[in-house]
């Protein structure tokens, strides 16, 4: 029997579309596959690359898979609500693009912090997409000039676009080319009007997905991979939100900080965590300049916030 090789693009549940070449085959899965050390309550996610055999007799044209390839990443999520059980909800992503909006709806940068933790945590490529810089005034113009400043000096790349005037959208068609794409922002920065014209067949199909609102909802649906027609193509998850679930221990949250992580062998305490410590690299380089002050207090308003949790889960035994 012929083993082939394919990517899984949907899921639901007990049936797994197959993207094979350019033959989309349902399968179904043989055995159990190994996890990725975690508990999780499905063993195969779209983005996963499969090798597969095809059915003879009964369910001719479908098939079986026999084996799941290496993730080199992976989105989870907690399976339910406040279990410990987490789900995949995607594999092998190549980049997440974060659309942000200095107005309308203005995008804090404590939001994009949170979302670039994340991603380092997942080992994501992260893009920030400026979108409607048609509607930006001098000021404005000169913040995202700054912030961009500040982003791509860190090594996450920028673009600055309009999906109104259709303002460098090249420039995004180009970095989403032939990857695997992931897209979040908040609700109305323009992430459905961007997919529409760099792609209109995407049209309805993809949901616009929106951090701050989707909490704990869809709890049952499933991802789907969208190939885009100038190649590549995005993942749309139920649980983008899933963004923010990934439970940190409070002493990784500076490693998720490039710019700090890249500083703190030279922090006179091994275990810093550049907050009161004497001999603070990372301090020093704040105050020099070198690291974004902005930066700095997310960094701080984001390490707190752990802490937080942390307490509230001593007190709830
Ligand atoms: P989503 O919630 O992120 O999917 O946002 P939408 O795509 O629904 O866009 C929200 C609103 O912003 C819509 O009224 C869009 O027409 C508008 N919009 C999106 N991109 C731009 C842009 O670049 N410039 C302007 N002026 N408006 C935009
Ligand atoms: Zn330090």
């Amino acid at each position: 029997m012929s083993v082939r090789q394919g990517i899984v693009v949907k899921s639901t549940g007990s049936w797994y579309n197959v993207k094979s070449g350019e033959d989309y085959i349902s399968c179904k899965i043989k055995g159990n596959f190994r996890q990725e050390g975690i508990t999780s309550t499905n063993p195969v996610v779209v983005g996963d690359s499969v090798s597969f055999e095809m059915i003879k007799g009964d369910n001719e044209g479908t098939g079986l898979i026999t084996q799941l390839h290496e993730r080199k990443n992976y989105l989870v999520r907690k399976a339910i609500k406040e279990s410990k059980r987490k789900q995949i909800i995607a594999a092998n992503i190549d980049q997440a693009l974060l659309v942000v909006t200095l107005d309308y709806p203005e995008t804090f940068t404590l939001f994009i912090d949170r979302f670039l933790v994340t991603t380092e945590a997942y080992r994501i490529p992260a893009v920030l997409v400026f979108n409607k810089i048609d509607l930006y005034d001098d000021s404005q113009k000169r913040k995202m000039e700054d912030m961009i400043a500040v982003y791509e000096k860190i090594g996450y790349k920028c673009l600055k676009v309009s999906a109104e005037t259709e303002n460098n959208l090249e420039a995004l068609k180009t970095t989403m080319q032939d990857n695997v794409n992931v897209i979040a922002g908040h609700s109305g920065v323009g992430k459905s009007t961007l997919l529409n014209k760099i792609d209109p067949r995407l049209n309805l199909k993809v949901a616009s997905v929106s951090p701050s609102h989707k909490t704990g909802k869809h709890a049952t649906t499933f991802s789907e991979m969208f190939q885009l027609a100038f190649g590549g193509s995005i993942v749309d998850t139920p649980g983008i939100k899933g963004f923010g679930l990934v439970d940190f221990e409070r002493w990784e949250i500076p490693h998720y900080f490039p710019e700090m992580f890249s500083r703190s062998g030279e922090c006179s305490f091994r275990d810093c965590t550049h907050t009161h410590e004497p001999g603070c690299a990372v301090k020093t380089a704040v105050e020099n300049g070198e690291i974004a002050e902005f930066r700095y207090n997310n960094y701080l308003e984001i390490l707190k916030g752990g802490e937080d949790k942390y307490r509230k889960d001593k007190h709830r035994k």
